[in-house]
């Protein structure tokens, strides 16, 4: 096997489904299987088309203009891709993110859940959404304080109408991701949504023990950016 075969894209997508079985077999067997979002911000349609012969079909990307750029052209040559959106969405990117992307990760604020709304019922699309929560309560991080979570959620479904599904971390840079992860699995509990988006390609297996339904996976499938 030649070096290229080795390290491609192909291998990187087998090994990450591998070792998220791993770790669901392991650590989680009772909770359904954890989905793979493989993350494709910065990577061309030409890098992530080897994937998608794979049959990988749930992609995240960080900004909107960028995914504008390449997934229509690719949606159209493979059938049931599903977009989510990870990244800070404002306000005035509301409409073209609602035509583009299946699930809003980054919901943050009451401003945005209410543009959210305005231009899910003016479109007819209805699109999921994950509260994101700034798990480590940082200054520089957007996300919705502990504290307020469960308040939040509520205001998102009973004022705005909202399908809130889940909830979505990145843990502070540097510090263990266990104590995070889990706190957010106790969140999800108490603001009675299904789903956590966490762990990334450092740290997907922690992730996956403590209750992850959605990991958000880049470098760890297509290199370093
Ligand atoms: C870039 C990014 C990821 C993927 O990070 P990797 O470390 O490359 O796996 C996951 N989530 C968010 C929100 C990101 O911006």
């Amino acid at each position: 096997m030649d070096q290229q075969q080795f390290h491609g894209p192909e291998n990187r997508l087998t090994n990450v489904l591998e070792r998220m079985a791993k770790a669901h077999f392991r650590y989680q067997p009772k909770l359904v299987e954890p989905k793979l979002v493989a993350v494709t911000k910065t990577f061309s349609a030409e890098d992530i088309s080897p994937l998608l012969d794979m049959d990988q079909r749930l992609f995240g990307e960080n900004r909107v203009q960028e995914a504008m750029g390449k997934w229509p052209a690719l949606q159209e040559k493979y059938e049931g891709v599903k977009l989510h959106l990870i990244g800070p969405l404002q306000t005035n990117k509301v409409k073209e993110a609602v035509a583009l992307f299946d699930v809003i990760e980054t919901l943050d604020r009451e401003k945005l859940a209410g543009a959210l709304a305005k231009e899910m019922a003016k479109s007819g699309k209805q699109l999921d959404c994950f509260v994101q929560v700034n798990i480590g309560d940082e200054a520089q991080k957007s996300g919705i304080a502990q504290n307020e979570v469960v308040s939040f959620v509520q205001i998102c479904r009973d004022t705005y109408g909202l399908n809130i599904v889940g909830l979505m971390c990145i843990p502070p840079a540097g510090d263990a991701p266990g104590p995070f992860f889990a706190l957010m699995n106790g969140l999800a509990k108490e603001a009675d949504v299904t789903h956590l988006s966490m762990g990334m390609s450092a740290d997907f297996e922690v992730a996956i023990a403590m209750g992850a339904s959605y990991v958000r996976v880049g470098s760890a499938l297509f290199g370093n950016r």
